[in-house]
């Protein structure tokens, strides 16, 4: 039997070390190209809601990028709100969000290794949101980068495009079963993939103003 394995144990030492710390956010692509503000105060993106399976959380929020391309193999998203081997989290613009039922809420923030000696480990900064009720996995918000809200797809109730290839990424910590279903225009990454969700709508013309 393998010895259990913590997340990012395959990390290594240095300044990749920072970048490990927000593998959980899963937003690789944000970290590189911030939204930017500017644009989404002139821009009208399309309005999505969400909510949990048991209703006792719902939401709404815009989104310059509903396309969920974006499949996440790594352990907290498969683990905290990903079934089939991985999550999917959109982009949302975070001053749009509106919510009902916020007392139904409790906030996951998962542990990663620290930067600092032995094996002491740090919180991360990103807010996974779930519903205390029926534990859905709902949204993920980050202090750090307050513009940006990015929901599970799996929360949304509208309908959402179906995206003309995918991103699989973090598939060096995907689990041992999973066979991940590559489309032929897919792109896969061990870790983060190259470009930010803005980026990857904008470039496909996807993007929605
Ligand atoms: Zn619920
Ligand atoms: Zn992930």
């Amino acid at each position: 039997m393998k010895p259990f394995r913590r997340f990012g144990d395959n990390r290594v030492p240095g300044p990749e070390r920072v970048r490990q710390a927000f593998l959980d956010v899963c937003r690789a692509g944000v970290l590189s190209t911030p939204f930017s503000k500017t644009e989404g105060a002139k821009a009208m993106p399309i309005p999505l809601t969400g909510s949990c399976r048991c209703g006792a959380v719902a939401f709404s929020v815009k989104s310059h990028t509903p396309h969920p391309y974006q499949l996440c193999y790594c352990t907290i998203c498969r683990k905290t709100g990903g079934g089939g081997g991985y999550a999917i989290n959109i982009m949302g613009v975070a001053a749009s969000f509106d919510l009902r039922g916020g007392d139904n809420l409790r906030i996951y923030r998962a542990e990663l290794p620290g930067d600092g000696e032995g094996c002491a480990l740090q919180t991360s900064t990103a807010e996974r949101h779930f519903c205390i009720h029926c534990g859905s996995a709902l949204w993920i918000s980050d202090p750090t980068w307050p513009d940006l809200v990015h929901p599970f797809a799996s929360a949304i109730d509208t309908d959402l495009p179906v995206p003309p290839e995918r991103v699989h990424m973090m598939l060096r910590y995907k689990a041992s079963w999973v066979e991940p279903a590559i489309g032929p225009h897919d792109r896969c990454f061990d870790e983060y993939p190259e470009e930010s969700i803005e980026d990857w709508h904008r470039r496909r013309g996807l993007w929605i103003d």
